[in-house]
């Protein structure tokens, strides 16, 4: 059987991934092989996405894919962006970062937002594909729901009225950034 290291230590990032990819490839965790994640030095979501996937594939001699994502609020100057995981770890948890962020929404009418994913792919010829998507939304005004993880809990996308944190998983993979991104890797990628 063919395999895949998906490249992410967030537990979240990972379902949604493994669930993404084809059913014939085995999908390996950088925990079952004992690696730890890189320092996310990179300026963008495209160069920490290929900074992880070059990371992940000194490790093994097939295929990577690793994510680098995050909500990025217009009120906010697109904020906090490639620092969604570090504003949490700042607060000590996610939901300390969403009050946080539902702290300095208050007055702001503007509560449009984004979330984003570049996906980055190595082959076992390390050749790298990156590409990236957008689900577009809102802010909520409170912390609803309690499924997915991260900031699903804030962000109401488009055309409809529940968060991510109140949509049923499977509803959630097929609309959000991750889901984009993955279609564009997969018109490459056939075998994905
Ligand atoms: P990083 O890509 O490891 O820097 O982490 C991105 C951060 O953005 C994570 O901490 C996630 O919780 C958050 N994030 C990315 N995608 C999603 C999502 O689909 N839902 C909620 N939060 C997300």
């Amino acid at each position: 059987m063919k395999k895949i290291l998906i490249g992410t230590h967030n537990r979240g990032k990972f379902r949604e991934i493994a669930y993404l990819v084809s059913k014939k490839i085995k999908k390996i965790s950088p925990e079952t092989l004992k690696i730890e994640s890189p320092k996310e030095t990179g300026k963008t979501f495209n160069s920490n996405s290929k900074l992880k996937v070059n990371f992940f594939s000194k490790y093994v001699e097939y295929p990577v894919i690793s994510d680098d994502s995050g909500l990025c609020i217009k009120a906010l100057n697109y904020k906090p962006g490639i620092f969604s995981a570090r504003l949490a770890k700042k607060y000590g948890s996610f939901y300390k970062a969403m009050k946080y962020i539902l702290k300095k929404m208050k007055n702001k009418k503007d509560r449009s937002a984004y979330f984003v994913c570049s996906l980055s792919y190595k082959d076992r010829k390390k050749r790298i594909k990156t590409v990236s998507g957008k689900v577009y939304g809102k802010i909520s005004h409170e912390i609803k729901g309690t499924k997915g993880f991260g900031y699903d809990p804030i962000f109401i996308p488009n055309f409809g009225k529940k968060t991510f944190g109140e949509m049923s998983k499977y509803k959630k993979i097929k609309i959000d950034h991750r889901f984009v991104a993955f279609q564009k890797l997969k018109k490459i990628i056939k075998i994905l």
